[in-house]
């Protein structure tokens, strides 16, 4: 028939010719019930992104083609996410002027200095090789705010092109979505946002007054955060929704806090010390006893206490790496990127982070 067949995982129209190309599935996939592109019939039963280099490529082309023009760059990072959400490309944006905006201003406290977050931010930006000519924090949700970077985008671009890039899942749907509230204030054009990263395929432009165009693009994931391997009926307990309340841990050394099922942090040696454990709610910690914790992850991950995931996620979840680390400065952050952080109070502790194989945790100087 001539109707359009919508992919019911990404929403991309489904197309049966071409399988190298977004949107293919096989013709005998028209006959189910509900219909998904291969791309995420193999994410949901198989847990594998088959395209994810392909995807990466074509990801860089498109920020060439970006950063061969004199457009205004907004670059928006996850202030909840800040390490798993820097673009990998920056050397081929380095010519644009770049505006960079930490989005979900609102997971952090309140009690968060908004110029100590921004010199932060801007900081670890220069220290990755970006140089913003601004740096702004923003809640996506808040239309104040979205007024805010919108009138410094337009003081910035000087009648040029505005491209918005950045990682999936930083929040760019929900901000174009919000610009084009304010700017025409018409519902009907609303781009869907999904939950599910991986899924901002469309590449859409909205008219700026002087006839110029702001462009939305589409993001990649960072292959090396929590949610890039995580079946997808576990990602929602990753998304805070609201202000995440640090919990405070006062540890001895040879103890062991969980975060559900997908993290352990080892407290191995050093004087007892204090860590601020910044975690969705779903993942507040569980305290045990170092001599304990591999039995009772044996015995109980994904139940209560040890979850998430669910039981039933765990053999599509990579297993556990052991990174081991020495704080050498007090106020010093573990990140464990996609998931959450721990501030260890004071210098000397050595700690084991278990997380999925493909996290690459790291330090850093506390953002808080
Ligand atoms: P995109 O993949 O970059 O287009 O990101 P989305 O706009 O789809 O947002 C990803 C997730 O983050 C969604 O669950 C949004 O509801 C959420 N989100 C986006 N902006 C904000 C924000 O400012 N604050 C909070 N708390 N959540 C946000």
């Amino acid at each position: 028939s001539e109707e359009t067949i919508i992919c019911s995982g990404c929403g991309v129209p489904i197309q049966t010719s071409d399988a190298s190309q977004t949107g293919y599935a096989p013709p005998a996939a028209l006959d189910r019930a509900v219909i998904v592109c291969q791309r995420c019939f193999r994410l949901k039963h198989y847990n594998e992104k088959p395209d994810i280099p392909l995807q990466a490529e074509d990801f860089r082309r498109m920020l060439q083609t970006i950063g061969r023009t004199d457009a205004l760059i907004v670059l928006l990072v996850d202030l909840f996410d800040v390490e798993g959400s820097w673009l990998l490309e920056r050397d081929v944006l380095k010519n644009n002027t770049l505006l960079l905006v930490g989005n979900k201003r609102d997971l952090l406290p309140k009690s968060v200095n908004e110029r100590k977050l921004k010199t932060w931010l801007k900081k670890d930006a220069l220290q990755r090789g970006w140089t913003p000519s601004d740096v702004l924090l923003m809640n996506a949700f808040k239309s104040e705010d979205v007024k805010h970077v919108a009138a410094e985008m337009d003081e910035l671009r000087q009648a040029k092109d505005v491209y918005i890039v950045g990682s999936t899942n930083v929040g760019k749907s929900t901000f174009i979505n919000q610009l084009i509230k304010l700017f025409e204030g018409d519902d009907e054009q609303l781009i869907t946002t999904s939950t599910f990263p991986g899924t901002t395929l469309a590449f859409i432009d909205l008219p700026l007054d002087d006839g110029r165009k702001l462009y939305d693009t589409p993001g990649v994931i960072n292959p090396r955060q929590m949610l890039a391997r995580l079946p997808q009926r576990e990602m929602a307990a990753l998304q805070p929704k609201k202000e995440i309340k640090p919990i405070v841990h006062q540890l001895n050394p040879e103890q062991t806090l969980f975060f559900g099922g997908l993290a352990r942090m080892d407290f191995v040696s050093g004087e007892a010390n204090h860590f601020v454990c910044y975690f969705p709610p779903a993942f507040k910690p569980h305290r045990t006893k170092l001599v304990n914790a591999d039995e009772l992850y044996e015995k109980h991950a994904g139940e209560t206490l040890l979850s998430p995931p669910e039981k039933a996620s765990l053999t599509d979840i990579p297993p556990f790496k052991r990174q081991s680390f020495h704080i050498q400065q007090d106020k010093t952050d573990i990140v464990i990127p996609g998931l959450g952080w721990i501030t260890v109070g004071n210098a000397g502790a050595k700690i084991d982070i278990y997380a999925p194989e493909h996290v690459e945790v790291i330090t850093r100087e506390a953002i808080i």
